[in-house]
């Protein structure tokens, strides 16, 4: 029994690995099956044995037959106990190693750029940083040296992340991809580069910094968001650079011709699939929609109502982004840093930017869920154009709790929702991006198993719609969105 279970998955991991390395996903899955059956034979052998030196050894012939049939008397044993405690594996094996199987599309990650000895270390994963932020009560799971980030570190590359840099070099980050059996990943970086390359990893540039054309002291409430202004600035200027300008144009609507649009089509063209807001980290979602002559004269006077200008910035990217076949991505829910405004990071926000006819044709993704607005936001997926992933929820929260959410998309518009990680270099090396992706990863796929053998269990789905919505979950949602082949 146990060794037809080693053999199926053996089989099931040769196909999946890449570069002769067996993915880390898989392993997990493969001990987490043989531990219970390894406790099992053991109980049988104990058994067994009890029963013969009770019996004094009086059994000659009926003793041996009885231990020949020792493995069916555990797959009886194993048969009874599936009958009688249906609750207790909280996924279904068969669906679990099927999901553990699937190469996955990450929907929103920011992997750092393997860089070469000598070469300056990469810092363009995040447009807003959150690594020097005030003090804030991390979440549990993920505090410095707990155990499942020790489990994470120690199943990356068996523990050695330094010694496959300098094996992999530039090919390290497509390396972890392989480890963790995710065949494409969104990278939200700021600019791309060698190292993570295409269609490995696919970009997704930050489009906030168009939204602050005029000084931003007024709009500082913390020393966060002293940090984070200075920051978009400083991308802009970048944006301003690269769009063939050095400053801010007169009017309102030469800044959306040669800044704004420009920037949206150059990252298209440099093959960026979708643009992403981490607005949520600067300002409340709540997006109106003001006359243009009232954005005209904030951008030519400085004076006036700020968030009007912004809000008409935004949805001029917004169209332009539709025009080009750009999704539009959110930061949705909680964030990081202690003076993050969670209120203000509510999808519920955003509806009336949903619901505006000029606006259908972009497609807009909530990233993260919306944790903790994540039950609320199942009811924004009606919306012809609005999308979901689970990133982040996946490391802040246990896969029961992810489950629960993951269940009620599902039995509503399982269309619409994506697996992502949101994998981010906390604070490396213990904590990396790599660790990061490890544990979204394990407890990403884990939730999908716990909210999918939930729905099979309580007769809402059959076995074969439940192995279609894991391989929507896992790939065909993404690869639709975003017309991947
Ligand atoms: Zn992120």
């Amino acid at each position: 029994m146990r060794e037809a279970v080693r053999f199926r998955l053996a089989a099931g991991s040769g196909f999946l690995s890449i570069g002769g390395e067996q993915a880390a996903v898989l392993q997990a899955v493969q001990r987490g099956i043989e531990r219970p059956l390894r406790k099992l034979d053991h109980f049988a052998r104990n058994l067994l044995e009890a029963l013969r030196d009770a019996l004094g050894g009086e059994w000659g012939e009926e003793w041996a037959t009885l231990w020949r049939m020792k493995h069916w008397m555990i797959a009886f044993a194993l048969m009874l106990g599936s009958c009688s405690r249906p609750a207790e594996q909280a996924v279904d094996p068969q669906l679990a190693s099927e999901i553990a199987s699937i190469k996955a599309i990450d929907n929103h990650a920011h992997p750092v750029r393997p860089t070469l000895e000598g070469e300056t270390a990469d810092r363009e994963y995040d447009a807003l940083p959150v690594d020097s932020l005030e003090a804030q009560s991390d979440p549990v799971r993920d505090r410095p040296g707990s155990p499942e980030l020790m489990e994470a570190h120690r199943a990356i590359f068996s523990g050695d992340k330094a010694a496959a840099a300098k094996q992999y070099g530039r090919d390290y980050a497509v390396k972890v991809l392989d480890q963790l059996n995710i065949e494409t990943m969104l990278a939200n970086r700021v600019a791309v580069g060698p190292g993570l390359p295409a269609p490995r990893f696919l970009w997704v540039p930050f489009a906030d910094a168009l939204m602050y054309p005029l000084p931003t002291d007024g709009l500082v409430h913390n020393s966060d968001q002293k940090q984070f202004f200075a920051l978009e600035a400083k991308l802009l200027d970048r944006y301003y650079e690269e769009s063939g300008g050095a400053a801010r144009p007169k009017t309102l609507d030469e800044y959306l011709e040669k800044v704004v649009r420009t920037t949206l089509q150059r990252h298209k063209a440099a093959g960026a699939v979708a643009e992403k807001f981490e607005m949520a980290y600067l300002r409340p979602l709540a997006i109106g929609d003001p006359p243009k002559a009232v954005a005209e004269k904030v951008y030519a006077t400085g004076e006036g109502d700020y968030t009007a200008l912004q809000d008409y910035i935004f949805r001029e990217i917004a169209i332009e982004c539709g025009r080009l076949g750009m999704a539009v991505h959110f930061h949705t829910g909680a964030g990081g840093g202690g003076y993050f405004n969670v209120n203000g990071s509510n999808p519920m926000l955003l509806e009336p930017l949903f619901d505006d006819p000029e606006l259908r044709k972009t497609n807009f993704v909530l990233l993260h869920g919306g944790w903790p607005f994540a039950r609320l936001e199942t009811g924004l997926l009606t919306k012809p154009n609005v999308y979901l992933d689970f990133s982040a929820q996946t490391f802040m929260n246990y896969p029961r709790d992810t489950a629960e959410n993951m269940r009620a998309w599902l039995e509503y518009v399982p269309e619409k929702v994506m697996f992502a990680t949101d994998a981010y270099p906390f604070a490396p090396p213990d904590n990396g991006w790599e660790e990061a992706g490890y544990l979204a990863n394990k407890s990403g796929r884990e939730a999908l198993g716990i909210a999918l053998t939930g729905m099979l269990r309580d007769g809402e789905i059959t076995r074969e719609r439940a192995s279609e919505l894991a391989r929507m979950v896992l790939r065909e949602n993404a690869r639709k969105l975003y017309g991947l082949k």
